[in-house]
């Protein structure tokens, strides 16, 4: 992992590309429920550059960073290419010793217990959202083999995600083998700047995973991470290679599923809303692939409003910025139910549990759409 010198650098590298210009404003969610500069991009790449050049940390400049949801959605509209996210990890690990003690404790717990499955499978059985619903299919020839991420909340909570994606892989002849639930990508971490803590976990994947063939995430929130995995080493540090191969072999599930011949799998008719992550649309610059799998399959999926704008699960934001978190929510099933569809059908587990909390009809995955 670089140190903060390298970090330093490269922040500024970053920082230099930003020409003010303010495009961005217009598409942060945060930007425009709270209109205030300091909670938009171009304002928090402002007190992240003070406080990498002067150190000028407030107990201000902390809540306009930890406001930002991390959504990305300024990534895809700025005209210059300022890699945002990056960014903000780097300022977020950079003043994260300014926190409050009672701050920090409560953010331990919650990584604690999402990461570590013997503390969260003790409860999180309680919120579960699925059950398995179909039969386990077997492929009757195998063609190859890949590596599913499991996730660390996801077997539990929604069991019947990755059930489906290994039976509609086993249909197209894929044989699926799943990590454990304890190999979480580290992406609660990293979120929550515990930087050495995500490192361990990447480094512990990285060893685990770097001879797969192809690396199957069901998770848009996870698939981001690990695709990102590859950006975290510098090129003389021992992990760099094995970091840049595990990145370039994960593929979220749509892209795997985007040239495969899906004719083998039987549809359900249904009318659906779709809500595009923001790991998936502006992580992943993925927009627009999950809706034309859809529609190919034949589901009617009406245009949503705002489409691009975070449901405020965002993570562990719905935990930690509770009001902002709720407004987005009420916006984004406005939106996704405003063409009144039976189902709303998404790609990440976060976003999935956060809507259906609030939601009249159904969330679930799109993959358990197509296995019948
Ligand atoms: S981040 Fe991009 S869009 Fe936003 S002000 Fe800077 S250059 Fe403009
Ligand atoms: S990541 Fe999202 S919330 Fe944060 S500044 Fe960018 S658009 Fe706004």
């Amino acid at each position: 992992m670089q140190t903060i010198n390298i970090q330093n650098l490269r922040a500024n590298d970053i920082i230099r590309k930003c020409v003010h210009c303010g495009f961005c404003l217009a598409t942060c969610p945060t930007y425009q429920l709270l209109g205030s500069e300091l909670d938009s991009p171009r304002g928090r790449i402002y007190l992240i550059k003070s406080a990498l050049e002067n150190n000028a940390t407030s107990a201000n400049s902390l809540q306009h960073l930890d406001r930002c949801l991390t959504c990305r959605s300024c990534e895809t509209t700025c005209p210059s290419g300022v890699e945002y996210g990056h960014l903000l990890d780097i300022g977020r690990a950079a003043i994260e010793g300014r926190r409050p003690l009672w701050q920090k404790a409560s953010r331990f717990a919650v990584r604690q217990f999402l990461t570590t499955p013997a503390l969260f499978n003790t409860v999180g059985f309680l919120f579960r959202h699925s059950r398995i619903q179909t039969p386990v299919v077997k492929p009757k020839t195998v063609t190859k083999k890949v590596l599913l991420l499991s996730g660390c909340v996801q077997p539990t909570l929604a069991p019947n995600i990755n059930h489906s994606v290994q039976n509609i892989l086993a249909k197209l002849g894929y044989e699926v083998e799943q990590t454990p639930q304890k190999e979480c990508c580290g992406a609660i971490d990293q979120h929550l700047s515990a930087v050495d803590e995500a490192l361990k976990k990447i480094k512990r994947n990285i060893d685990a995973w770097h001879t797969a063939e192809v690396i199957i995430s069901s998770a848009s929130g996870c698939g981001v991470m690990v695709k990102d995995y590859g950006s975290l080493f510098d090129k003389d540090d021992e992990y760099y290679q094995k970091a840049q191969a595990v990145s370039e072999k994960t593929q979220d599930i749509a892209e795997f599923l985007a040239d495969k011949d899906l004719s083998v799998l039987k549809t359900i008719d249904k009318k659906v809303a779709y809500h595009s992550p923001c790991t998936l649309q502006h992580g992943q610059k993925l927009g627009g692939l999950v809706e034309s799998i859809l529609q190919q399959l034949g589901y009617m999926s009406a245009p949503v409003a705002d489409a691009h704008l975070c449901c405020g699960s965002a993570g562990t934001y719905s935990i930690f910025q509770p009001k902002l978190s709720k407004q987005l929510k009420a916006n984004k099933l406005n939106n996704l139910t405003a063409s009144n569809p039976e189902m709303i059908v998404t790609a990440n587990i976060g976003c999935l549990m956060h809507l259906q909390k609030d939601s009249k009809i159904p969330v679930k995955h799109w993959v358990e759409l197509l296995d019948n």
